[in-house]
């Protein structure tokens, strides 16, 4: 098939390159986002590619149908910026990457959770200053302490056993239990309770109408002062602004993202030349117990390669059967 691929860095013809190989695809790389302004570039496709921070709305969808094009295939486990309606009604299939390293994700949430709480980030700088002083890099032992995991399934199953590795209580909130985290000895709660029993909250639910700003000024509010907050989902599962409200307070004692709601004109891009047009995202940088990585929870060799071979493999499943691997549909998020 001919398969147009948007938002594409190196990296990514690197590993698509490699899954692709004796496939028989063709395919064009473009570093564009896919998006009203740009999906005409996948005309004389068969199929277009795309990632996280691509436009999949209404307009593009039907745009691209009215150019013959019958798959889209994210290079993602998550689909929330996809008008999964508007596919339908155009007639356009939505392939996707449920898991490819849950690994990955939840490994980086660690390195956010010891590295705010050993602050190694800040010990690099100082040493290298040949300052050896100690003030300000105090930790707490994380043996003991009760983490909240939001939401069970492949990552957070994972989050939960290495947590539990460390000696933590782990407690979870999630619609549907996992018997493999009750298997390990979590202990599902209300989302109210994970709120007030947890030093370390982290967040591994998608984003969806429920989940929007799941996180908010109410939320804070049943926080453990001090707590630790880390977000490895998706950025609008916390209002930002109340979160830096909490971090003025003191509610918030330490703040790991890995997303971010605006991260849209922001993350993937080099703008070290630039000034941050965002003023939000300009106030966080300005906390020392904040640390926010720009999306790359997912980039590991190992998801990297499961992302272009399961994506590839979507492909052609579609051309050989006219259905992908792994699809999303209405009908199945209903389910
Ligand atoms: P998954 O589908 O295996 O698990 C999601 C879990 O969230 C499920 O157990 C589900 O029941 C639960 N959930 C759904 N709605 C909920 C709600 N309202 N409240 C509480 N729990 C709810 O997905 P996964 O592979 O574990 O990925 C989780 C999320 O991580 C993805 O949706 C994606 O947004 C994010 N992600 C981020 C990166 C990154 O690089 N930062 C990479 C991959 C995935």
């Amino acid at each position: 098939m001919r398969i147009t691929v948007f938002s594409t860095k190196p990296y990514d013809r690197h590993f698509l390159n490699a899954a692709s190989d004796g496939a028989g695809h063709r395919l064009t790389y473009l570093e564009a986002r896919l998006s009203p302004e740009t999906c005409d570039l996948a005309a004389g496709s068969d199929a277009v590619c795309a990632f996280v921070n691509d436009d999949i709305d209404a307009d593009v969808l039907e745009r691209l149908a009215a150019k013959g094009i019958r798959l889209l295939v994210l290079r993602a486990a998550g689909f929330n910026n996809v008008d999964l309606e508007a596919a339908k009604r155009s007639g356009i299939t939505i392939g996707r990457v449920p898991a490819y390293s849950p690994h990955a994700v939840a490994e980086h949430a660690v390195a956010l959770i010891l590295t705010l709480n050993r602050k190694t980030h800040r010990a690099y700088n100082r040493v290298r200053e040949g300052n050896f002083s100690l003030d300000g890099l105090l930790g707490f032992d994380l043996a003991g302490k009760t983490v909240g995991v939001v939401g069970t399934g492949k990552i957070g199953e994972v989050m939960c056993r290495i947590m539990s590795g460390f000696g933590c209580r782990v407690i979870a909130y999630d619609v549907q239990e996992n018997p493999n985290c009750l298997a390990m000895g979590v202990t599902y709660v209300p989302v109210e309770e994970l709120l007030s029993s947890s030093d370390i909250i982290s967040l591994h639910c998608p984003l969806t109408p429920a989940t929007q700003h799941l996180i908010n000024e109410a939320s804070l509010q049943r926080m453990k002062r001090g707590v630790m907050l880390i977000n490895t989902s998706r950025g609008a599962v916390i209002d930002t602004q109340a979160v830096l409200m909490g971090l003025k307070d003191g509610i918030i004692g330490s703040l790991g993202l890995d997303v971010y709601e605006e991260e849209d004109d922001l993350f993937f891009e080099d703008l070290s030349g630039r000034f941050i047009d965002d003023d939000v995202f300009a106030r966080l940088l300005t906390f020392p117990n904040v640390l926010i990585t720009g999306h790359q929870a997912f980039f590991t060799h190992e998801a990297m390669t499961n992302i272009a071979e399961t994506t590839i493999a979507n492909v052609t499943s579609f051309e050989q059967t006219g259905q992908v691997v792994h699809e999303v549909s209405t009908e199945k998020i209903a389910r």
